[in-house]
């Protein structure tokens, strides 16, 4: 039998952390086995659902290339599915209407907790002949002294006793389908052959094969994942990071940067860390998958994104960038408060798009490709060739912007000045060194003024580089306003 997993997000949230590590366990075991990956919106909770969060699970999904190799399903829109097969288990006795009010219930729950016993419903509908199905709830009948076995390819053997499950509800009172209902009536519908979900969903692992049995289905195979932690080893929230998957597109992340970090809590191959998402496919098995709770740590996510960014052609990182900058604007929805205001605003899109203007961008990525960690990064030093204005550092100027940087800085201006427009790197460079050897100073002490007059700073990519796409980018007439600015902020007069 072909391979099918699948992803069923609820979406009474952003996608997250955790569901994406999912997401991507089951996509690269379906990729492995040459199966299918499935998506499927478990949108049951009506009011806890919200459009907006099924947008962000899809799109955050679509970012990391995790697609459903078939439409997605929503579980809202299949009630009429289910209708049936509810009507199939009370006449085949193997569940129940239950009409007890909550009242009843919450007495039920507060006398077994007083009496220290876990809270449990006490079966009084199961037999009752009179319920009136309008309103009631449907329960499955759970047996007595059943035992469920579950093969985890994680795990090993997981045994569990049906003394601790009662009759749970397969159908609200409203007829809509619960959780532990609707996910066994659309697994077995869509031919889902492994369940890889994580840990915390093991409790409902035998409510579930309970449920199979009692349709007269086979179960498919279920395999657990460890939980991810934070750096403090409490269970993963808010405090460790973002709560939106799209967050971390906003902060300059790579998606395959994420994957290759998802990938790794949990599982590992060796002592790899840096995989392609073909090696991530060609080497995944869940029988590789670790036990022992992973923990999510920021600032390695950080290093591998560096990695990746290295990695890439510069065309990729140029696409990956601009793709990046294409939807900062409406994913710093995503960003948690105060964290958006460290990322500079998306420069003139239009102008970074427009194909003649993409052999100066290559080059102006190419020389950020080296130092960025992030595409927030290669955007932030990027910024001096990006806007019209320039903003000075201060520092930068009191200690670059000298008086006896005023000569350099006069000789370079009437160059560019005298020159139609300038030559190539290698020509720039050329010229830089001749007239730090006729003004008998020291490369730096020419190159340092240019480059604060140029971008405001001390830091920025090579000198002739700088120039070279600064000229294409702002044009030669920017560059002398700004050489000329720079030489007044020496104290020197208008050239
Ligand atoms: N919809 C469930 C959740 O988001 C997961 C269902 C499953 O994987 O079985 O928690």
């Amino acid at each position: 039998m072909s391979v099918r997993v699948r992803c069923a997000p609820s979406p009474t949230g952003y996608l997250h952390v955790g569901v994406t590590r999912t997401a991507l366990f089951n996509y690269l075991h379906a990729r492995h086995h040459g199966g299918a990956f499935l998506v499927r919106i478990e949108d049951t909770d009506r009011e806890r659902s919200k459009e907006e969060f099924t947008r962000s699970i899809l799109e955050g999904l679509e970012w990391l290339g995790l697609q459903s190799d078939e439409p997605p399903i929503f579980q809202s829109e299949r009630t009429e599915y289910y209708r049936g097969l509810f009507r199939q288990l009370v006449e085949t006795g193997a569940a129940y209407h239950c009409d007890c009010s909550k009242e009843r219930l919450d007495t039920l729950r507060a006398e077994q907790t007083a009496a220290g016993r876990t809270p449990r419903y006490d079966n009084r509908c199961r037999d009752r002949k009179n319920v009136n199905p309008e309103g009631a709830v449907i329960r499955l009948k759970v047996p007595d002294s059943e035992r469920i076995t579950v093969e985890d390819p994680i795990y090993g053997t997981i045994d569990f006793k049906t003394e601790d499950i009662d009759d749970f509800v397969l159908a609200k009172s409203d007829g809509t389908p619960t959780y532990q209902f609707a996910v066994v009536a659309d697994d077995y519908d869509q031919g889902v052959t492994l369940i890889i979900r994580g840990n915390d969903l093991l409790p409902s692992t035998p409510k579930q094969v309970l449920l199979y049995r009692a349709l007269g289905w086979e179960p498919p195979r279920f395999a657990h994942l460890p939980m991810i932690l934070g750096t403090d080893k409490q269970k993963l929230s808010k405090r460790h990071g973002a709560t939106s998957l799209l967050a971390y597109r906003a902060m300059g992340y790579l998606p395959q940067a994420m994957c290759n970090y998802l990938v790794r809590l949990g599982w590992a191959h060796g002592d790899q860390e840096v995989f392609t998402l073909s090696e991530m496919i060609e080497k995944f098995t869940l029988e590789a998958v670790g036990k022992a709770p992973a923990v999510f740590n920021p600032e390695k996510l950080l290093w591998l994104n560096g990695e990746h960014i290295r990695l890439l052609s510069v065309s990729d990182l140029t696409d990956a960038w601009l793709a990046h900058l294409k939807c900062l604007e409406q994913d710093r929805r995503y960003l948690e408060e105060g964290r958006g205001a460290d990322i500079p605003s998306a420069p003139d899109l239009n102008r970074l798009l427009a194909p003649d203007n993409r052999p100066w961008v290559e080059a102006l990525v190419a020389a950020c490709q080296e130092r960025s960690g992030t595409l927030v990064q290669i955007t932030e030093y990027a910024q001096p060739f990006l806007s019209e204005t320039l903003e000075y550092d201060p520092k930068a100027v009191a200690k670059v912007l000298t008086p006896e940087s005023r000569k350099p800085l006069e000789q370079v201006l009437s160059w560019v000045r005298g020159s139609l427009s300038l030559p190539d790197e290698a020509g720039i460079h050329d010229f830089l060194v001749s007239l730090s050897e006729s003004l008998g100073l020291g490369l730096g002490k020419v190159a340092q003024p240019v480059r604060v007059s140029l971008t405001g700073r001390t830091v920025s990519p090579p000198i002739n580089t700088t120039l070279s796409i600064l000229e294409k980018s702002i044009g030669k007439a920017k560059v002398e306003e700004r050489l000329q600015r720079g030489l007044e902020l020496a104290g020197g007069a208008s050239l």
